[in-house]
């Protein structure tokens, strides 16, 4: 086949597929279908996500400690659908444990922004919450949320396991109130959820 039959031959099947692509939309359209199927797929995507969170791997203090706990044997996280990670690429949630100094704001919002949308933020200890011992320190963040919006607040130090795996719980949560939207679009019903002030 020559160069310009093989180009003929491309551009024609581009064209079917556009035609084709085009007629089902509008068919879809006119059926009312392409809404039906929007809500679904919407419903759908939302229990997945609820019943399987992959926070990130990501330990920065002795709250870490209650991290690892919670996800080995005797408390053993998976059971609730918690499978840590450790690449960002894969995750929906950063939980956050420890002090953020200020040379590691970047680094930690470089993370977050590497994590795909919808996703959720949670900050363990009171070091993620306010900085903790080291509040009013010359080079620690007063909290996590200074840099990045905090969805769930654990408070503790440090909290324990069973608090963490409560935490997912108000996640999930909230994850079912308010729909899976991506981080930056969420204003109504977005007020984070602080575990033990309920
Ligand atoms: S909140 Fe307490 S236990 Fe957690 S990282 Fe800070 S000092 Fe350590």
């Amino acid at each position: 086949m020559s160069e310009e039959e093989q180009n003929y031959s491309m551009f024609s099947s581009r064209i079917l597929v556009d035609t084709i692509g085009d007629v089902s939309d509008d068919a879809l359209k006119a059926s009312k279908m392409k809404e039906v199927i929007g809500v679904l797929a919407g419903r759908f995507f939302n229990w997945g996500q609820r019943k399987s969170l992959f926070p990130l791997h990501l330990g920065i203090k002795c709250c870490a400690l209650e991290m690892a706990a919670a996800g080995a044997s005797r408390f053993d996280a998976e059971r609730f659908g918690v499978f840590f990670r450790s690449s960002p690429r894969q995750c929906d949630v950063l939980l956050v444990n420890g002090p953020i100094s200020k040379k590691f704001a970047d680094p930690i919002t470089r993370l977050w922004e590497q994590m795909p949308e919808p996703k959720w933020c949670i900050a363990m200890g009171e070091c993620a919450i306010s900085g903790g011992p080291y509040f009013q320190s010359y080079n620690i963040l007063e909290g996590v949320d200074t840099i990045i919006p905090v969805d769930i607040y654990i408070p503790g130090c440090p909290p324990r396991p069973e608090a963490l795996i409560d935490g997912f719980g108000k996640l999930r949560e909230k994850i079912i109130r308010i729909g899976a939207m991506p981080s930056h679009a969420r204003i109504d019903g977005n007020l984070p959820v602080i575990i033990g002030d309920e």
